[in-house]
């Protein structure tokens, strides 16, 4: 069996161009309030850094706003999960 060396992504590089075309559904995500904060509808939980709560994405997913792969691809980049936690904004349009 072929043994593989883990090579980074320009993403786990920290690339800054791929940084800016990760784009991040934040309106979608912001069409409700958060369930774990003062959140309301249009705002993010977080000022700043802007983000919002992970159980805000999850949500969002669950009523539909975001895609399976949008939320796949924001589990991938964080490293420990809760569901307070925040994801960050960045990149986005
Ligand atoms: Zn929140």
């Amino acid at each position: 069996m072929a043994y593989h060396r883990h090579r980074l992504g320009a993403r786990e590089r920290g690339d800054p161009a791929v940084n800016r075309a990760r784009r991040v559904p934040v309106q979608a995500v912001r069409k409700s309030g958060c369930s774990l904060c003062p959140a309301q509808p249009g705002q993010p939980c977080q000022a700043q850094p802007a983000g919002d709560h992970l159980s805000r994405w999850l949500a969002a997913y669950q009523a539909g706003h975001i895609s399976r792969d949008e939320l796949a691809r924001i589990f991938s980049e964080l490293v420990v999960l809760t569901r307070f936690q925040v994801v960050p904004e960045l990149g986005a349009a």
